[in-house]
């Protein structure tokens, strides 16, 4: 059985036209199989966080109407990762594209490899600021 859920999907960007990136990473999203872009947050410049010296980040978050499963849905994140070019070198290093599930309203997922919701959901406050924003932006409707 097939379930119609909403999916928040963080966006980050911290190497070369960050800009450009999030847009094509919108563009990308939308166009996933059996989804639909509810809405998008503004756009926040971060500093990095952990051991790696990098620049700033832009951060965007959007709602998704889609009726891809958790593991569906990372597995078309990481084909759009890296279609637009993104090197996994070391964990948390610069990237031109970061795409993390941030949550789901109805499930959830606890593997070696994806954890439903994002273990820092809670704990990032642009993801707080983003969530709300996109809250009140659904309820518009
Ligand atoms: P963080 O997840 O803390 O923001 P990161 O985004 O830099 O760190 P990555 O190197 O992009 O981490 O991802 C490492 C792995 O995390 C991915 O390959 C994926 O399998 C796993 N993962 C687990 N839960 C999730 C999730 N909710 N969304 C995206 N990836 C996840
Ligand atoms: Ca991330
Ligand atoms: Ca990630």
């Amino acid at each position: 059985m097939t379930v119609r859920d909403i999916a928040y999907v963080a966006l980050g960007s911290n190497l070369g036209d960050r800009d450009v990136y999030l847009a094509r990473a919108r563009r990308a999203l939308a166009s996933m199989p059996r989804t639909r872009l509810m809405a998008a947050s503004s756009i926040e410049e971060t500093e990095p966080f952990g051991p790696v010296e990098q620049g700033p980040y832009l951060n965007q978050m959007v709602a998704l109407e889609t009726e891809l499963s958790p593991r569906e849905l990372l597995g078309e994140l990481h084909r759009i990762e890296q279609a637009e070019g993104r090197v996994r070198t070391e964990r948390w290093g610069p990237r031109t594209l970061d795409l993390d599930i941030v949550r789901y309203e109805q499930q959830t997922a606890d593997d070696a490899d994806l954890i439903v919701p994002h273990p820092a959901v809670n704990e990032r406050d642009f993801w707080r600021r983003e969530q709300a924003e996109l809250r009140s932006l659904i309820a518009r409707h």
